[in-house]
């Protein structure tokens, strides 16, 4: 099985993602609603990689609370 997000190799620890990289752009996704465009462009994907980043970083996540 490859990853849903870049296509690489999955991580057994993270399947299907192969990454926890990748595993927070699926979330992103989900949360934003962008799941209803699905695109596997490399471009998309960088471009939601940077998307991802940049929203992950405006937001306040459980492992930065303390
Ligand atoms: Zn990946």
């Amino acid at each position: 099985m490859s990853c849903p997000i870049c296509n690489r190799k999955s991580d057994p620890a993270i399947r299907p993602f192969c990454s926890a990289r990748c595993a927070d752009v699926d979330l992103a996704r989900w949360l934003s609603g962008t799941y209803a465009m699905p695109s596997t462009d490399p471009d998309d994907v960088e471009a939601a990689l940077d998307a991802t980043e940049q929203a992950l970083a405006s937001q306040p996540r459980p492992d930065r609370l303390s």
